[in-house]
C-alpha cells in the first residue's frame, strides 16, 4: 500500500478466534465494534468459531447487523493457530487485527496500534507486561523455549508477544502465502519480516471460564514451534553424537595402553552395562527427534487442507423489530 497513511481511513478488519466462548463473545464483539466505530467508517469483524461445543456459533450467527460480524465456523476444533489462519483468509481489510474472544485484549489498544501504523509500521504487536504473576512453569518454559528458538536462527521472535497484533495488508498477504500445515503463528509472523514494533499491554482478566491452553497444549505448541522453525535439535544430535564418539575413542586408546603397559585385567560388567544403556538411550532420544521431523514432513506431504470451514454466515440484514 502506498497511500498516505496519516490521511487515509483504512478498512479495519478484526479477527477473533473463538472456542467455547458463548459467555463472552457478545460483549467482546460489542466492545470491539464500539471502538472501531470511533476510528474509521470502514470496519468489520470476523469471528472464527473453532468447533465450539457450546452456543458460540449460534450466538454469532444472529448478532445484529450494526456489529458487522461474519461467522466462519470450522467443522471441528482445529486449534487457535488454524482459526487465525482462516481469519487472515476471510478478512478483507487494509488492516487486520487479531484479538481473543475472552475479552483479555483491551480494545482501547487498537488506537495505539493504529497510531504506530500511521507512523509507517506494517506490524504492531502487543507485548505482555504481566509475566511476573504467571506460574514458574510458564515462566521457565517460555525462557527455555525462546532460548532454543533464537539460538543461531536468522529470525528473532519477539518475547512475550502473542497473537494480539495489527497487520497491514502486505503482511497478511505474505502470511497467506505460507502453505505449511504445522502452523506456528508466532514464528510465521517473524518469518515474513516487514517493519514491526511492539507496544506494551497488560492482559485483562478473562471475562468467563478458564484458559484452554493447558500445560500439555502449551508444550505441544512449543514443540511445533521448535520443530517447524528450528533445526537446533538436529544439530544437537550431531554435536552429542560427535562428542560421545570422541570420548569413546579416547577411552579405547586408554584401554589399549592400560593393557600394554600395566597388564590390567578388563574391568567388570557394571561399566559395560552402564555405558551400553547410556549410549542406547542417547540413540533412542535422537531417533525420536528425527521421527518428529519426519512426522512434520509426512503431514506436509499428505497435502490435506489446513482446516475445514463448515459454514460462513455474513451479517444479518437489519430487522426493524429489534430496538
Ligand atoms: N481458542 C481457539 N481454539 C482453541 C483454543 C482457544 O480458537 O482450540 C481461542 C479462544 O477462544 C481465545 C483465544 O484462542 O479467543 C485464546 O485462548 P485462551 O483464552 O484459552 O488462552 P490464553 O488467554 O491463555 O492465551
Ligand atoms: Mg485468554
Amino acid at each position: 500500500m502506498t497511500t498516505d497513511r496519516s490521511q487515509s481511513n483504512p478498512h479495519i478488519s478484526v479477527i477473533i478466534p473463538a472456542y467455547n466462548e458463548a459467555a463472552a463473545i457478545t460483549s467482546t464483539v460489542e466492545n470491539i465494534a464500539n471502538q472501531l466505530a470511533t476510528l474509521s467508517p470502514h470496519w468489520d469483524i470476523v469471528v472464527i468459531d473453532d468447533g465450539s461445543r457450546d452456543q458460540t456459533a449460534d450466538i454469532v450467527r444472529v448478532l445484529p447487523a450494526y456489529l458487522r460480524t461474519t461467522l466462519v465456523r470450522f467443522s471441528r476444533n482445529f486449534g487457535k493457530e488454524y482459526a487465525i489462519s482462516a481469519g487472515l483468509e476471510y478478512a478483507s481489510g487494509d488492516i487486520v487485527i487479531c484479538m481473543d474472544a475472552d475479552g483479555q485484549h483491551s480494545s482501547a489498544l487498537i488506537n495505539d496500534m493504529l497510531d504506530k501504523w500511521r507512523e509507517g509500521y506494517d506490524m504492531v504487536y502487543a507485548v505482555r507486561q504481566d509475566r511476573k504473576v504467571e506460574s514458574h512453569f510458564k515462566l521457565w518454559g517460555s525462557r527455555v523455549f525462546y532460548g532454543i528458538m533464537t539460538l543461531g536462527e536468522r529470525i528473532s521472535i519477539p518475547r512475550d508477544a502473542g497473537d494480539f497484533r495489527l497487520m497491514n495488508r502486505n503482511v497478511v498477504d505474505a502470511l497467506r502465502k505460507l502453505p505449511e500445515r504445522n502452523r506456528f503463528m508466532k514464528g510465521m509472523y517473524a518469518w515474513v519480516g516487514y517493519k514491526s514494533i511492539g507496544i506494551p499491554y497488560t492482559p485483562l482478566p478473562r471475562s468467563h471460564g478458564v484458559s484452554t491452553f493447558s500445560r500439555l497444549k502449551l508444550m505441544q505448541l512449543a514443540w511445533t514451534g521448535i520443530t517447524s522453525f528450528s533445526v537446533i535439535p538436529l544439530r544437537l544430535a550431531s554435536a552429542v553424537g560427535g562428542l560421545l564418539a570422541l570420548l569413546a575413542f579416547v577411552y579405547g586408546i586408554w584401554v589399549i595402553l592400560e593393557k600394554m603397559f600395566f597388564h590390567e585385567s578388563i574391568p567388570g560388567w557394571p561399566t559395560v552395562v552402564a555405558s551400553l544403556m547410556f549410549f542406547s538411550g542417547v540413540q533412542l532420544l535422537f531417533i525420536g527427534i528425527l521421527g518428529e521431523y519426519i512426522a512434520r514432513i509426512y503431514d506436509e506431504v499428505k497435502g490435506r487442507p489446513t482446516y475445514i470451514v463448515a459454514e460462513v454466515a455474513i451479517p444479518q440484514p437489519e430487522e426493524p423489530s429489534q430496538a
